[in-house]
């Protein structure tokens, strides 16, 4: 296996040529500059230009009603990096007291994107949506003080401090 990069943040980067999906595709090997994904109609496509900023294990509560999960794994990418193909005009937002964004199909209820204002800019996107292999894998967990406690996570990335 090739040497991964460790970024400032923690977060490890995946040498084109060993590229892991984290998505569909797991376990294939693939070169790509950008990743593909969809809601579970297919109606909401979305396409991930890379380099994508992060991956990160969000384990707030918010993250676990909106989803219904015990965690989510989200990509954070530059907005303008996230091309989104919603021909059917289904793609809706639920707007959080907070004033942060959840973005959801009207037909087949996924839960896809998340925007907020202290990150103006950028589009957090449900990784375990993309069918096609990622360039990176997730470096950490947030919000790990609200962890379900239903679900071991044996792993080793580090838990980031609250903001
Ligand atoms: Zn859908
Ligand atoms: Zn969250």
């Amino acid at each position: 296996m090739s040497e991964s990069t460790i970024t400032a943040k923690g977060q490890t980067t995946v040498p084109a040529d060993i590229r892991l999906a984290i998505g569909g595709a797991a376990g294939t090997l693939q070169q790509s500059s950008q990743a593909q994904g969809s809601c579970l109609c297919g109606a909401i496509a979305f396409t991930l230009r890379f380099p994508s900023k992060w991956v990160v294990h969000c384990h707030c509560s918010r993250c676990q009603r909106a989803h219904g999960s015990a965690f989510v794994t989200w990509v954070g990418a530059d907005t303008e990096q996230v091309q989104i193909d919603d021909a059917e005009k289904l793609l809706a937002w639920y707007q959080e007291p907070s004033g942060s964004s959840r973005g959801f199909c009207r037909r087949c209820g996924s839960p896809l994107f998340f925007r907020s204002p202290r990150e103006a800019g950028e589009t957090h996107i449900a990784a375990a949506l993309f069918t096609q292999a990622l360039d990176r894998l997730p470096g950490s967990h947030v919000h790990y003080d609200t962890h379900v406690v239903w679900v071991s996570v044996a792993e080793t990335l580090p838990v980031e401090p609250d903001l």
